[in-house]
């Protein structure tokens, strides 16, 4: 069950002009998972997230990364999922997280999906799709069929500790055309329907593919390294910090000593003293 965990595995069909990725999240999920008490559906609506984010942020071309969130009216009032073009992956889930539901997507009933790519030098781009009470998986294959020319299939699952995911990806067309294309793209769709969460979450890839696809000439990428890791940082929080204003700084520091600010993504505190504060606003004042 261990093998292949926290990697993703990209895949190439030599016969048709599709790709694939596969996931499988462990030990970097429960990383992900112990910054906050969550329940087990909370754990496995936040395992399929990242999965999801790990899959889609094999697309980005350059430096950024790609945020997937729902909003909802529901018990969960935000589930975000953040994956980085290094693979560094960060979540949260708000609301209720006692919340408890046979089918975690429930607890995002009537949500809206938000998938935004955000290039580190600036750019940004969001689309939105509504969830009506679908699955993520299936929500995801609606926003790529609207947005993207090229289509994409998504097969996501998580038991709380461990969450899996494959995707197939149209190229453009290359080695077939016209229904000779489309036939070959709905043949492997058809198979990988044909996978049990439970295989999803238990077979390596090479295992997986070897059951979906043994008849097909598959060519399987080395495993890419997902880690749990941060953007937070001292800076990032002094700039949160210069944002309140003077009197509520001294009023903070009057009352506590200090201000301490708690990253709700990793738990990570930053602590600034007088001393601290009056050297940042040095360094502030002169750029
Ligand atoms: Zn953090």
């Amino acid at each position: 069950m261990t093998r292949n965990l926290d990697a993703s595995q990209r895949f190439l069909f030599e016969q048709a002009d599709v790709r694939g990725e596969s996931v499988r999240l462990g030990p970097a999920l429960s990383e992900l998972l112990d910054t906050q008490t969550y329940s087990h559906s909370v754990r496995r609506l936040l395992g399929e997230f990242a999965a999801a984010a790990v899959l889609i942020s094999n697309n980005l071309k350059y430096t950024g990364r790609i945020i997937l969130q729902a909003r909802s009216e529901a018990a969960l009032s935000l589930v975000m999922v953040e994956c980085s073009s290094e693979r560094h992956i960060r979540g949260i889930a708000q609301g209720d997280l006692s919340a408890s539901a046979v089918d975690p997507m429930t607890l995002l009933q009537n949500g809206q999906l938000a998938l935004t790519i955000e290039r580190e030098l600036g750019q940004r781009y969001q689309g939105i799709i509504a969830l009506e009470g679908r699955s993520l998986a299936v929500s995801l294959d609606s926003y790529f069929a609207q947005s993207e020319q090229l289509g994409a299939r998504f097969w996501l699952g998580s038991d709380g500790d461990i969450s899996a995911g494959l995707m197939l990806q149209q190229l453009p067309a290359q080695l077939n055309d016209g229904a000779a294309r489309e036939e070959h793209w709905s043949t492997l769709c058809v198979l990988a329907e044909t996978t049990s969460i439970k295989e999803l979450l238990a077979l390596s890839p090479e295992e997986l593919l070897f059951k979906l696809y043994h008849e097909e000439t598959v060519k399987l990428y080395p495993p890419a390294p997902i880690l749990f890791k941060c953007r937070c940082s001292q800076e990032r929080s002094a700039d949160t910090i210069a944002l309140l204003a003077q009197s509520d700084r001294d009023e903070i520091i009057a009352e506590l000593g200090e201000i301490a600010l708690t990253c709700e993504l990793c738990g990570a505190v930053y602590r600034f003293g007088q001393s601290a504060l009056d050297k940042e606003s040095d360094t502030r004042t002169l750029h």
